[in-house]
């Protein structure tokens, strides 16, 4: 029997959810029920997820869809603004949206990609969640922060923006959670190992190259394949859903294939 879980009446935030592990958690939020917000920077994409969305809720809620660039405060502003003037309150909030912004200490462009990376993939979380906790604090609601095996993984070659954007986002959920407790906020983080999405299209391979490279990563791990967006948003769910995990707050919960404790190596 599959878990079943039920958010009616809640209000879900996913940011980058326009595309893969986002785009599945939204749909898994529109399915259980849930009044979901869909965004990202390309409008076609976030209209076919929200469609999407509203084809898989059970009462065809419409989601609502926010077209917008996290790195600019006034674009989140908005989506905040826009979330609540819809729906009248925020329960869940997905810091999700990131990239594989990459570039080695030496490459000329370092300290744009570096400042890329972190805007990008930490900046834009640590924002959001100060423009969303008043919000939170109403509803007693939840913070799912989207990390990465890459903050705790160091070696490859050119990964540091990356690995530093996202080992930040660690703290930052310990943090929080210590103190947003007062006002009954739950903050966790999820560190995904490789996921099939378009996280790699960032790289510029040819399409069958990138299939190559996740299908040899899956060999290496434990369970013996990559992740699906799925693995994901059910790990998502489980930690927004009140009911299961009450108890949980603060934690870093790895979602990997068994990629660190295999020591899997990319190379
Ligand atoms: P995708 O590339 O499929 O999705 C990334 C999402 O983030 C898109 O919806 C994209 O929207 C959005 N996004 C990126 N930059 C911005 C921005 N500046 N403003 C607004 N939205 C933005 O990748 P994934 O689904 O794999 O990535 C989701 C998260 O999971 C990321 O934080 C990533 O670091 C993390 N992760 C992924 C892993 C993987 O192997 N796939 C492994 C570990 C962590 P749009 O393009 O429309 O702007």
């Amino acid at each position: 029997m599959s878990l079943k879980y039920d958010f009616t009446g809640k209000v879900a935030l996913i940011t980058g959810s326009s595309s893969g592990i986002g785009a599945a958690t939204a749909q898994l939020f529109a399915k259980s029920g849930a009044n979901v917000v869909v965004t990202g920077r390309n409008a076609d994409a976030v209209a076919k997820v929200a469609k999407q969305c509203s084809v898989v809720s059970p009462k065809q809620l419409p989601a609502l869809e926010v077209v917008g660039d996290l790195t600019n405060d006034e674009d989140c502003n908005r989506l905040i603004e826009t979330t609540v003037q819809t729906f009248g309150k925020i329960d869940i909030l997905v810091n999700n949206a990131g990239a594989g912004i990459m570039a080695p200490i030496d490459a000329t462009d370092y300290m744009e990609k570096f400042s890329l990376a972190l805007k990008t993939n930490l900046n834009s979380v640590v924002y959001m969640t100060h423009k969303c906790v008043p919000y939170l604090a109403k509803t007693r609601g939840n913070i799912i922060n989207i990390s990465s095996i890459a903050s705790k993984k160091s070696g490859s070659t050119g990964s540091s923006p990356y690995c530093m954007s996202k080992a930040g986002i660690n703290m930052f959920t310990k943090c929080m959670a210590a103190e947003l407790g007062p006002k009954r906020i739950r903050v966790n983080a999820i560190l995904p190992g490789a996921v099939d999405t378009n996280f790699m299209t960032i790289f510029d391979l040819p399409k069958d190259l990138i299939g190559q490279i996740y299908s040899n990563i899956g060999q290496k791990y434990p369970v013996g394949r990559v992740g699906q967006s799925q693995d994901i948003a059910y790990t998502v769910a489980y930690l927004a859903s009140d009911s299961e995990a009450g108890f949980i707050t603060g934690s870093i919960v790895v979602a990997d294939g068994g990629d660190i404790v295999a020591n899997v190596s990319y190379e």
